[in-house]
């Protein structure tokens, strides 16, 4: 089956214009053995590529083009089937735009696009390759710097450390993980993440319970999270937990045994998140109104997590409107070279800069994810890159900086 890949990428400084027509050359010949095809548009500082072939060759000619150190910051923009070439005449050709003049270069290029008139009108390849010639891609493109120029410190301790061992009857204990803003190199929060006895993972603490059990000892074990947190020295930092909305409908006066709670280990709630994901949230949205009201009424902020991974997306928002938005680690995973996981989040920051919602992103490992991420405005981070969660105690913190010259 035929398919097309799009990627743009910026241009290392180094090439000049006979090595380019020369990789080129080169690389049109290892193309036609295998039957990509396609155009390497070129502005002087960006690549822009259309390959065609089989969706085996093309992988095989996008992971080739992908190690190659002459150009950086690539994004695929586009993944997809076609019933047709749109450049069928054999190999790559190089359309650089400067060639032209700037009322002549879409024409000039539709000229070589060997669809008809009528295709052409809908392709979505031929809009992509209109949109970066007349330089309308620009508006939302983020340029990164390259990863190499940053590195980590050394983890470094922050707040005040916990001497903390829980009681040995507890039935589950907390690890936390802070969210931090990198910028101004503070913590904002602390997320108590449940662990069951051995270190258990959520999903398997609370798989082990009988399903008449799991709420209350969702609702329960807040407790332990607050007595954690109580020990932490918090100052402006909050701390954010984990709650199935059911928690809150099904177990009467869940909220106010929330609030003693708090209050018993000398916290404030204001200085409380409650975290709820998505799906959760819209499966039960009227029964859970309620305890919105009660917790907003007290002082306690909410936090939609997963926030992307669900089915409601931004609809939900529509009907309600945290204070937080934690964007799902699935759309922040190699969002610096996935051009629909960058459209999917800039609109989300969109959205929640209107609604003034917060937003964090959730899961960042790589220095390439942060850096995009900066560049489009998010202040606020969690992730391993950053933090792993500790068991008990606040792990300690690394730091991007920039590599000394
Ligand atoms: P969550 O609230 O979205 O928490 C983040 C999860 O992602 C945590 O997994 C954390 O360890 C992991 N994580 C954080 N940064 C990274 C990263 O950079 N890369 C990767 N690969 N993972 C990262 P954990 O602790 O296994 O928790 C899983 C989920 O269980 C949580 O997702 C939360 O929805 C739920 N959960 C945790 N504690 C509670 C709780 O007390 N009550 C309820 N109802 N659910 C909880
Ligand atoms: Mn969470
Ligand atoms: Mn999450």
């Amino acid at each position: 089956m035929l398919s097309t890949i799009i990627y743009r990428s910026q241009l290392s400084e180094s090439v000049s214009p006979e090595r380019l027509q020369a990789l080129v050359d080169h690389s049109s010949l290892r193309n036609a053995a295998i039957e990509v095809t396609g155009i390497l548009l070129l502005d002087g500082q960006h690549f822009f590529q259309v390959l065609e072939g089989s969706m085996e060759a093309v992988l095989t000619v996008y992971q080739r083009i992908s190690q190659d150190d002459r150009h950086f910051n690539l994004i695929e923009l586009m993944r997809d089937y076609a019933p047709a070439r749109r450049f069928g005449h054999a190999g790559m050709a190089l359309f650089d735009l400067r060639d032209y003049p700037q009322h002549k270069v879409v024409d000039a290029l539709l000229e070589r696009v060997t669809l008809s008139d009528e295709r052409i009108r809908h392709d979505r390849v031929v809009k992509f390759l209109r949109s970066f010639v007349e330089g309308r891609d620009k508006e939302t493109f983020i340029a990164i710097e390259q990863a190499d120029r940053w590195q980590l410190t050394a983890p470094r301790a922050f707040l005040s450390q916990p001497t903390w061992q829980p009681a040995p009857d507890q039935r589950c204990e907390f690890a936390l993980q802070p969210i931090v803003d990198v910028a101004s190199r503070r913590i904002v929060s602390c997320e108590a993440l449940i662990r069951g006895p051995k270190g258990a993972s959520p999903a398997e603490y609370f798989a082990q319970l009988h399903e008449s059990e799991r709420y209350q000892a969702d609702l329960h074990s807040k407790s332990y999270a607050f007595q954690l947190a109580g020990h932490l020295d918090l100052r402006e930092q909050t701390i954010s937990v984990n709650l199935l909305p059911m928690s809150l409908v099904v177990i009467e006066d869940a909220v106010e045994y929330l609030i003693q709670q708090i209050r018993h280990q000398g916290l404030r709630p204001e200085q409380v998140v409650v975290e709820v994901t998505e799906d959760e949230v819209i499966s039960r949205f009227d029964a859970f109104q309620s305890a919105v009201q009660q917790l907003k009424a007290a002082g306690i902020s909410l936090a939609l997590d997963d926030f992307g991974a669900g089915f409601a997306g931004l609809s939900l928002l529509a009907d309600f409107q945290p204070d937080k938005v934690k964007i799902d680690r699935k759309l922040i995973t190699d969002i610096h070279c996935s051009g629909p996981r960058q459209a999917i989040v800039r609109a989300i920051i969109t959205c929640c800069q209107a609604l003034e919602i917060t937003v964090i992103a959730e899961g960042v490992e790589k220095i390439e994810e942060w850096l995009w991420l900066e560049g489009a405005g998010v202040r606020y981070f969690q992730g391993f890159l950053f933090a792993r969660p500790a068991l008990n105690t606040l792990p300690p913190i690394s730091w991007p900086e920039r590599r000394p010259l």
